[in-house]
């Protein structure tokens, strides 16, 4: 294999890279934003008449919580439970270790009988106390139940609301639905033909696709809401949080892990970094602008069916 001489200098630094990537990210910030923003605009609109109900409800909600690790607007909460779990990350590792996996499922690419991807059938109440093993699709299923449920508690509701503006979006980062043996491409060295660093399949996804749509989060928010015509939101809005979850493995297969042939730099270690190019950009930018707006369109119809008729708080 041979490298193209601007990216020899770099391709040392690849197995550090790899070293010093966190095992797992989500949707960068500015993903998780992006995505609560539209569902926000989505329920402060007229179109729907349990939309002032719905929003209502979120904001009474979370009007009451005073955690710190986050702003407490229903647009910075989006980033709450990553911030919870990464909040003794360094330390004892008790969030960590409880909350990581619920952040994804790992369905496996190309066959290989994986073990069933979300192993877990019954689960606590509430669902805030577990099972650590337990994967996306079902702590979205269970966070919806127990903020349909007048009987929940007010913290356990405000817990269950905070955890679905999150994990609705990480459902639809392909990668988070999606496994190679490699942590969701987190293990996958990649180099973007555009800039030297070296990075991973997954980060790529989660940060500079998202930062190559262009604009602050808010500007791109405003951008991906007003493309979205209603025939594509009553589509969205149907389905269930599994079938969002094959919906973002098959992008995943398709287009994620669909990497340019040939194209590799390789350190002094042997170890190999995919060099990905405008071509694979091409196809990935669309991906990612529609599975932000379908997320925050997503959200917004979870949380109308969940708040819309409850009784106030
Ligand atoms: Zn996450």
């Amino acid at each position: 294999l041979r490298a193209c001489p601007r990216h020899v200098l770099f391709a040392t630094l690849i197995a550090a890279a790899l070293l010093a990537a966190p095992d797992v990210f989500a949707w960068s910030d500015a993903g998780h934003l992006v995505i609560a923003s539209i569902a926000r605009a989505r329920l402060s609109t007229r179109a729907d008449p349990r939309n002032a109900a719905a929003l209502k409800a979120a904001q009474a909600l979370l009007a009451g919580d005073t955690d710190p690790l986050t702003r407490p607007d229903f647009v910075s909460r989006s980033l709450w439970a990553d911030r919870w779990r990464d909040s003794d990350r360094e330390g004892t590792r008790e969030r960590y270790e409880a909350t990581r996996r619920w952040h994804f499922v790992n369905a496996q690419v190309g066959g290989g009988q994986a073990d069933d991807p979300c192993p877990v059938q019954q689960w606590p109440r509430p669902a805030s106390a577990g099972p650590a093993e337990d994967c996306i699709v079902n702590k979205i299923g269970q966070f919806a139940a127990e903020l349909r449920d007048p009987a929940t508690s007010l913290v356990e509701q405000r817990l269950a609301l905070k955890y679905l503006l999150h994990l609705v979006g990480d459902l639809h980062q392909p990668l988070h639905a999606a496994d190679r043996q490699d942590g969701g491409g987190n293990r996958l060295a990649t180099v973007s033909a555009s800039s030297p660093e070296v990075s991973n399949l997954h980060a790529y996804w989660d940060r500079a696709l998202v930062a190559k749509l262009g604009g602050d989060w808010r500007s791109l928010a405003r951008r991906l809401e007003r493309g979205i015509a209603p025939a594509q939101e009553r589509a969205w809005s149907a389905g269930t949080p599994a079938q969002w979850a094959q919906e973002s493995f098959a992008r995943a297969v398709d287009v994620a892990y669909a990497l340019p042939a040939g194209r590799r730099v390789v350190d002094e270690q042997g170890t190999e970094a995919v060099v990905l190019d405008a071509v694979y950009d091409e196809r990935a930018i669309p991906v990612v602008a529609e599975q932000l707006a379908k997320a925050g369109v997503r959200l917004a119809e979870l949380l109308r069916r969940a708040l819309a008729a409850r009784p106030p708080t």
